[in-house]
């Protein structure tokens, strides 16, 4: 009998800001290679403030010979500005995005031509074809911002009709929301691989207020477990292990087509949560 296929995984960095972060991320993503990633992603700012980082980023993983997934967010942007982005990307080799509408940081106005990161899948497409695989964002749990849950769920499916080619999840630890999700987008006549995000749990407040800002729901199990270790920084990272593997397992078991682990430009615990599920490389 042949071995079942390994689970592919991705992973995903923010651009650095200083020197010392740049080569900080050059180690990590050497000791991340070795998992054998189908793609590396680099987030984009909102506000153009790390475009260039992002930039930088994307094409030292290209220069690795690794393939990499610019983020690629719309919010304030004009057609010029986006289709001027688009083509530096494409000189650059990139074939991969993740067309996002972003958040604008609090101070700046609204502005931009564009609403919706439907809108900005529909723009790539439309200027680009087939140049780039589009991924879009998905939320299991529901936006925060969202009017209604069948209003967002109608905010994916535009998103997919206008043109993406998958979605990565906003995390969560709650494995019956993503099933959910995946039966709902099925219902609806949607045929995208639905990658869930991974968050390693490493901090219990760093999780707590990532949490509160993105609407990813901690179950309270798991929060009053988190609270009960206070500083002892090594259980709060042994129960996170425990939690987080036993979460990729139940969506491997449930048929997630791959696995996309937030890293946040630290290798150790993505690196642990692979080597439990046997994807160490
Ligand atoms: P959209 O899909 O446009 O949805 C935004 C909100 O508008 C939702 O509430 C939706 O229900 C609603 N909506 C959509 N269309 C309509 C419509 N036609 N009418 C009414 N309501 C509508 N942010 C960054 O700044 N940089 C990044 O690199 C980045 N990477 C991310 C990667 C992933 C995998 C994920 C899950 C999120 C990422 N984010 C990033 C965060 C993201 O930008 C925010 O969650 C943002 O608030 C929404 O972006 P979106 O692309 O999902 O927006």
């Amino acid at each position: 009998m042949s071995e079942p296929s390994r689970l592919p995984v991705s992973v995903e960095f923010f651009p650095p800001k200083t020197p010392e972060g740049v080569e900080k991320l050059r180690a990590v993503r050497q000791q991340l290679y070795g998992l054998k990633p189908e793609f590396c992603s680099v987030t984009f700012g909102a506000g153009g403030s790390t475009q260039e980082g992002t930039f930088n980023a994307v094409r030292e993983i290209l220069a690795d010979g690794v393939s990499a997934a610019s983020h690629f967010s719309c919010i304030g942007a004009t057609r010029e500005t986006v289709r001027a982005q688009l083509a530096t990307l494409k000189s650059m080799g990139v074939k991969r995005l993740v067309a996002l509408r972003g958040d604008l940081p609090s101070g700046y106005g609204a502005g931009g031509e564009f609403h919706y990161a439907s809108e900005l899948v529909a723009f790539i497409r439309q200027e680009t074809g087939d140049d780039f695989h589009i991924e879009v964002a998905a939320y299991p749990e529901i936006h925060p911002q969202a009017k209604s849950p069948s209003g967002d769920l109608q905010a994916f499916a535009t998103k997919v009709r206008a043109g993406a080619n998958s979605a990565i999840t906003q995390y969560f630890y709650n494995p019956d929301a993503y099933f959910r999700f995946v039966d709902d987008i099925a219902a609806l006549g949607l045929n995208v691989p639905v990658v869930p995000g991974i968050m390693p749990i490493t901090s219990s407040s760093q999780l707590l207020r990532f949490s509160d800002a993105s609407g990813a729901e901690i179950p309270r199990w798991i929060r009053l477990r988190l609270q009960s270790y206070g500083d002892d920084t090594a259980s709060i990272k042994a129960f996170g292990l425990d939690v987080v593997t036993g979460l990729c397992e139940q969506l491997r078991a449930g048929g997630a087509p791959a696995l996309h682990f937030y890293t946040m430009n630290q290798s150790v615990a993505t690196l642990a949560l692979c080597e439990r599920l046997g994807l160490g490389g």
